[in-house]
């Protein structure tokens, strides 16, 4: 809080008309810490700050506190503030299409102060003194001049402490963190001008000084580790595409983990997110969302914000041609497959090799690239007709054939007779065989196993549930608690009971006995997302095998679970019984093998 941002006059505020008050969206602004923090970040930035500093405590619920170098208030503007539709962004209902800010219905700060204390601390820089304002629960605030560096700071103390039963739908503090920090990371995403910092209670959790350049603020955000993977979509027609998007093996369940920025603003907009999965088409299971950041830009007048409470849909005057220009942008950038150059990392021994053997990098002699490769059109094919053999392995020692990978062929007994040698990466298990280490990604296969297990199941009947001794209450939308409502016959043969316990919630009576001890709440979340979004299409049978894969994926071992041997060895005897070539058509490979030979030639052996 050094210095403050001189761009933006401290604009007047003055009460919205009635009539423009109501044709604005209306809805809960303060659902969660996470809510709060989101408005007091946009007030922020619409007040032209560029250094903005998040405190939280006890997961927002004690205590969030935001400051920032913005313009400040007036003592007059300051008590405005609160004031329901008071908003100094907006003045008549033709100003909704173009609007550039990010605040605009003027009920925030009233809805905060509502259900927490709040106490605002704001100076504009011209001014001798500063203001601060106290109030609890929406009834008076009192005021009184302090001392305080220029810019506004807003301190909200014990959310919901008038309305308990709000509380209750709090999520534990490190889960409600969370939310904030995926807040903060998009964010930072879409404005790597500004500084933003987070502390959780006396830690600082982020901290991104301003950076010029986006590719730079993203491998900040999501990591060197991801960023490596990404690459640039670029396309300017109408629309602006800009996306740093992931390879095909790297992908996510559902679209958490894909940031989308329309005008700098992020929204969670499915035409958008569609748009994204339809340019991956089959590169990328149903379901499965590419890691990574897409900015879309568009002509003035043509974006419509205000249809979402949150702001985090939009609506597009055109909103196909906004799908036909992102599906475009990427499906250019996957045509090129440029992913298929970053497989081979800088750093392999393969590369080591090749920088001394060959100056052609892609033409070296190291490790067959085809098996290091993660194809996507990734099949394994069948053993050579001429070698069969009782082995694990049927091929010829003196012929090693790396593409051509035998284990996988549906032969009982293979997977189990692997030698197990350890677990890796807290994900990747490595087992050998008497020619070939075979790394086997553990979710992958795990997933496919209950996959398999599931669909027979689902033949069979429902699949066996137990009751909970606790119903779980799971918050969802209105919309989501309607289609699970209608979908009762669906939840019963994947092993659910579901009732709704009101407009925006439901309850979890039974689970499928497969979760084991998986929070459920995740999946019912996204099993209505997706019913919501479409997923009613197609016969139950249809519908069910559908969303058995989504089970599959929840109830599996997932990356960074510790294995122990004999999950291991548990889990190698059930592939054994499973068609692993049957599931996956398209997507990741659940297994990579490579021949000693190969590792031979790493360390230059003949
Ligand atoms: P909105 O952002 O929709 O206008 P809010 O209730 O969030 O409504 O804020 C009301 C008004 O208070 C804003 O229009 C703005 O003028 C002023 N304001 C709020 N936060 C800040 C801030 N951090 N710095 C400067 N002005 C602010
Ligand atoms: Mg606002």
């Amino acid at each position: 809080m050094t210095q403050t941002a001189q761009s933006v006059d401290a604009p007047r505020i003055a009460l919205l008309d009635p009539a423009v008050a109501n044709q604005i969206a209306a809805g809960e602004v303060v659902e969660r810490p996470a809510s709060i923090v989101k408005e007091l970040l946009e007030n922020a930035i619409d007040a032209g700050a560029t250094r903005l500093t998040v405190r939280l405590d006890d997961g927002g619920k004690r205590l969030v506190r935001v400051t920032d170098n913005g313009c400040g208030m007036g003592p007059e503007d300051a008590r405005l503030a609160f004031a329901r539709h008071a908003t100094s962004k907006l003045r008549g209902a033709d100003d909704l299409l173009g609007i550039g800010t990010f605040g605009f219905r003027g009920e925030a700060l009233a809805s905060i102060l509502a259900v927490a204390k709040v106490t605002l601390t704001t100076r504009r820089a011209g001014d001798e003194v500063g203001l601060r304002l106290h109030g609890a629960g929406g009834v008076d605030l009192q005021a009184e001049a302090v001392g305080c560096a220029p810019g506004t700071d807003v301190q909200v103390e014990d959310l919901f402490f008038n309305v308990p039963a709000r509380l209750k739908f709090l999520r534990t503090a490190s889960t409600e963190t969370g939310r904030i920090l995926d807040l903060l990371e998009t964010l930072a995403l879409a404005r790597p001008d500004l500084h933003l910092t987070l502390w959780v209670g006396a830690k600082k959790v982020l901290d991104f000084p301003p950076d010029g350049d986006p590719a730079a603020r993203a491998s900040a955000v999501l990591g060197p580790q991801v960023a490596r993977r990404l690459h640039k979509v670029h396309a300017q027609g109408e629309y602006g595409v800009t996306a740093l998007l992931s390879e095909p093996a790297l992908h996510h369940v559902g679209p958490g983990q894909l940031r989308i920025l329309v005008d700098g603003r992020p929204v969670s907009d499915r035409t958008l997110q569609q748009a994204v999965a339809q340019a991956y088409g089959t590169l990328l299971e149903r379901g499965r969302y590419p890691v990574g950041v897409l900015w879309l830009t568009c002509p003035a007048g043509t974006v419509d914000v205000n249809v979402h409470p949150a702001k985090s849909e939009v609506r597009f005057a055109a909103s196909g041609n906004v799908f036909g220009a992102v599906v475009r942008a990427i499906g250019a950038m996957l045509a090129e497959t440029p992913w298929i150059r970053t497989v081979l990392p800088a750093t392999a021994p393969a590369a080591i090799d090749a920088a001394r053997a060959d100056p052609v990098p892609h033409r070296h002699p190291g490790p067959d690239p085809q098996a290091l490769l993660i194809k996507t059109d990734w099949r394994p094919s069948a053993p050579a007709p001429s070698a069969p053999s009782p082995q694990p392995v049927p091929q010829p020692p003196t012929a090693p054939q790396p593409q051509s990978l035998p284990i996988g062929d549906p032969v009982a007994g293979r997977w189990s007779a692997l030698r197990y040698v350890g677990q890796v990466g807290l994900c990747y298990l490595v087992c050998q065989d008497d020619q070939a280490m075979v790394v086997i990604d553990q979710h992958a296969a795990h997933e496919r196993v209950l996959f398999e297990r599931f669909v027979v199941g689902l033949r069979a009947g429902p699949l066996p549930s137990q009751v909970l001794l606790i119903p779980q209450a799971v918050p969802l939308a209105p919309a989501e608690v309607a289609a699970l409502g209608d979908e009762v016959d669906l939840l019963a043969r994947l092993g659910f009971e579901v009732a709704a316990a009101g407009p925006r919630l439901v309850r979890v009576l039974a689970q499928p006995v497969l979760l084991r001890d998986k929070d459920v709440a995740p999946h019912v979340r996204q099993l209505a997302a997706s019913l919501v979004a479409g997923g009613r299409d197609g016969a139950l049978v249809e519908r069910v095998e559908r969303h058995a894969a989504t089970l599959a994926c929840h109830a599996a071992f997932r990356s960074g679970d510790v294995l122990h041997p004999a999950d291991v060895h548990a889990l190698l005897a059930e592939m054994d019984g499973v068609d692993l070539s049957a599931y996956c058509p398209h997507g990741r490979p659940v297994w990579t093998r490579v021949p000693f030979g190969d590792i031979a030639r790493w360390f230059g052996r003949p």
